[in-house]
């Protein structure tokens, strides 16, 4: 057997099971060796029967007297009945509709059993303990600290232990890949032993070297993976980017506000940063509304002022032409700009600029781009396409960039332009994900980190409510009211469709709790809200399945107030701002993620108005209520990160693509101690890294599989 066997070969492994390994990722005896357990089973004390205890833990091992099925008293279930016994006693054992017991364990069978005792009116006995004969050197799923894997249906936790223990012994074929002088310094278990160890570990010591070794390899390939970029980086040059003081302080006069401290801090940290002469990676991860717009455009007027173009870059074309209305009215008097999506081409003029955004061709636009006619460039990922060719970038921002690939960002940067000579570009990257700093500063080690985490003075909090089912009726009469009263309201829902057409559904959601309940869908909402609940006012919807151009219509519709309710997807989660909009209603919260709800609530509250936001669920499911009361409780978005971390894990509140760049598998933001070693680890090697050419290959396997 090698580590590039499919499992398909190993030892009862049919078609079916294949197909749920695979489900599971698992394809080889490799993929196997890898699939980590989440938790043990401490069955490593093995007593004589006549020492058993009610309700312990505990293992014996005996021979089987007698062992036969019987029916139940309800005749639904079949019962297994055994007794076993030892030198010092005997214990009666149960199991319930596994008749085939009988077939595998005979009287006479020497066997373990794992599992808790329980007293009845007879005396002790075993209820489904977990069995294993005792013909073998060594146990797999008794006496001693059993794996338990993390499965989907159909896979028994006995089956996995029994792949595993065929192909556990090939972990002595993985080649180490770490340094020697690391993993003695670190104090690390070999590779080899901490894949065996971490299946089947000997002894509580080996199991947490072996835990230790694997969750160092990930930390250590991350910070690895960063400490490298930051030294190419060292090595880059970028536009020298003046900080031109008098302009930029006219700027901060002319506002209609005044900057917020971090606001300020955060602005500093940037316009210093690009004077350096090498390439800005930077991310400034500000709260919903906390105006990170501005500072954005701060860094793009810096940009102009030093005679290079700045390109900014949206998700999508809502934000897309959002953000050129805004620059338009914080620049356009400055600079020219202009808005390139699929669907849209304008350009901006500098003597009328709020009121004359041209419309024009695109060709006529992209040559305006090269020639250098515009400075500032806002675009989709149209920008990203071939034919837009800068003539002098130098920045480049980009909003919500958990959006953004990695690989867009290169193609972006090398669009450096011809007379840049090929320097590197300044980034931004602009996140409303709330991230905390020492979690932005693991994940993504290379980058520098600006961080705005309060919202301008005099913003009304928005209030948060769990409304209950019942109380459905009156949050409607509720919604009327402040329609009434000139305002306008969001529903939000987590489906497109109704679920019988699920196969269209938006992803992104909370994994279906059991028995969970119907989950409401944009169309049924639309039609119920428009037919039967407001059949006076103006209903719209908003879903990703949608034409951009029909999308953009509904939006501008909202925002001219010809909508009164928009029933939507997750699709403004994003940046939208509708400062008339004043109710925030969400059916199925329990669906979304904290964060998410929080980017929601974020939608409104950004005006005068007091605003709401109301929840609703159908799930009676006590940690979604918990979640959902946590969340209605706190209006600070780092917070509900850290919540959302702790209950759901980075991969879940970061997006698939940023925990499948993490490659994390094992490890915890918590593994602050480990993480620290990794961090050192890494900056001894990145310095030296063509010492180790094993290295090397480790991390160009790794983003080779990244591209799959
Ligand atoms: P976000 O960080 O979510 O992108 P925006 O940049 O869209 O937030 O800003 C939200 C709103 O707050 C905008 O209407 C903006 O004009 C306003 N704003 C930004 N900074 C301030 C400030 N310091 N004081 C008052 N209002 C501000
Ligand atoms: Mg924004």
């Amino acid at each position: 057997m090698q580590l590039n066997t499919p499992i398909s070969q190993l030892n009862r492994v049919g078609k079916a099971t294949a197909k749920k390994m695979e489900r599971l990722g698992i394809k080889t005896a490799l993929d196997l060796l890898y699939f980590f357990p989440f938790r043990y089973e401490d069955f490593r004390r093995l007593v004589p029967i006549s020492e058993l205890k009610d309700g312990e833990t505990i293992t014996i091992r005996g021979r089987v007297e007698l062992i036969a099925n019987k029916r139940s008293f309800k005749k639904r279930k079949i019962i297994t009945e055994a007794l076993i016994s030892d030198e010092s006693g005997s214990v009666r054992v149960v199991w319930f509709n596994q008749p085939f017991l009988t077939k595998i364990l005979k009287i006479g069978d020497v066997v373990f059993l794992s599992g808790k005792t329980q007293a009845d009116m007879l005396g002790l006995q075993f209820v489904s303990p977990v069995y294993e004969k005792a013909n073998k050197d060594a146990t797999t799923h008794t006496a001693r600290l059993v794996p338990i894997y993390p499965l989907t249906a159909g896979l028994t936790q006995k089956q996995t232990r029994f792949l595993e223990s065929q192909i556990v012994g090939l972990s002595q074929n993985i080649s180490e890949w770490i340094p020697e002088i690391i993993l003695e310094k670190f104090d690390l278990a070999p590779i080899s032993e901490a894949l065996r160890g971490i299946h089947f570990p000997e002894d509580d010591n080996d199991l947490k070297q072996s835990v230790e070794r694997l969750k160092f390899n990930e930390w250590f390939l991350l910070q690895f993976k960063a400490e490298t970029a930051r030294m190419k980086r060292n090595f880059e040059s970028a536009p020298i980017l003046k900080f031109k003081e008098k302009e930029i302080q006219d700027f901060v006069k002319a506002l209609p506000f005044t900057l917020t401290k971090s606001q300020k801090i955060s602005a500093w940290e940037i316009l210093q940063d690009i004077t350096k002469g090498k390439p800005m990676n930077r991310l400034l991860s500000g709260d919903v509304g906390s105006g990170k717009t501005v500072v954005a455009a701060m860094a793009a007027y810096s940009a102009f002022l030093n005679g290079y173009q700045a390109a900014i870059m949206a998700p999508t074309e809502i934000l897309a032409t959002q953000h050129y209305n805004t620059m338009v009215g914080l620049l356009g008097d400055k600079a020219r700009l202009c808005l390139l999506t699929r669907s849209q081409c304008q350009i901006s003029n500098l003597q009328f600029p709020i009121n004359d955004k041209i419309k024009i061709s695109k060709n006529v636009l992209l040559k305006e781009i090269r020639n250098k006619k515009v400075s500032i460039i806002i675009g989709t990922h149209a920008l990203l396409s071939e034919k837009v060719e800068f003539e002098k970038l130098g920045l480049v921002v980009v909003d919500e960039q958990h959006r953004f690939g990695v690989e867009q960002r290169k193609i972006i940067k090398e669009k450096g332009g011809a007379s840049s000579n090929k320097k590197g570009i300044h980034f931004l990257s602009m996140t409303a994900t709330p991230i905390p700093r020492s979690l932005a500063l693991t994940i993504y080690g290379d980058l520098d980190v600006s961080i705005i985490d309060e919202l301008p003075l005099g913003r009304k909090k928005v209030l948060t409510r769990l409304v209950e089912p019942v109380k459905r009726e009156k949050a409607y009469q509720f919604i009327r009211e402040q329609i009434k009263a000139g305002r306008q309201a969001f529903v939000i829902c987590p489906l497109i469709f109704c679920d019988s057409e699920s196969e269209t559904c938006n992803l992104n959601l909370e994994p279906r709790a059991v028995g969970a309940e119907e989950k409401k869908s944009v169309m049924a909402e639309y039609e119920k809200l428009s037919k039967k609940i407001f059949t006076d006012l103006k209903i719209g919807y908003l879903h990703g399945k949608q034409k951009a151009k029909e999308k953009e219509d509904t939006m501008a519709k909202f925002k001219n107030k010809e909508i009164d309710i928009l029933v939507s997807t997750s699709v403004v989660e994003v940046g939208v701002d509708i400062s008339n909009a004043s109710v925030m209603m969400i059916e199925n919260a329990d669906r979304f993620g904290l964060a998410q709800l929080h980017q929601f609530r974020g939608r409104v509250g950004r005006a005068e108005h007091q605003s709401y936001c109301l929840l609703f669920t159908e799930s009676d499911a006590v940690k979604a209520t918990e979640r959902l009361r946590y969340f209605e409780k706190e209006n600070n978005g780092f917070k509900l990160a850290d919540k959302d971390l702790e209950m759901r894990g980075p991969g879940e509140v970061y997006g698939t693509e940023q925990s499948g760049m993490m490659n994390l598998r094992l490890a915890k933001l918590t593994d602050i101690g480990i993480i620290k070693k990794a961090k050192e680890a890494a900056r001894l090697l990145a310095p030296e890294a063509e010492k180790y050419p094993i290295l090397a290959k480790k991390m160009k396997e790794l983003e080779t599989a990244h591209l799959e």
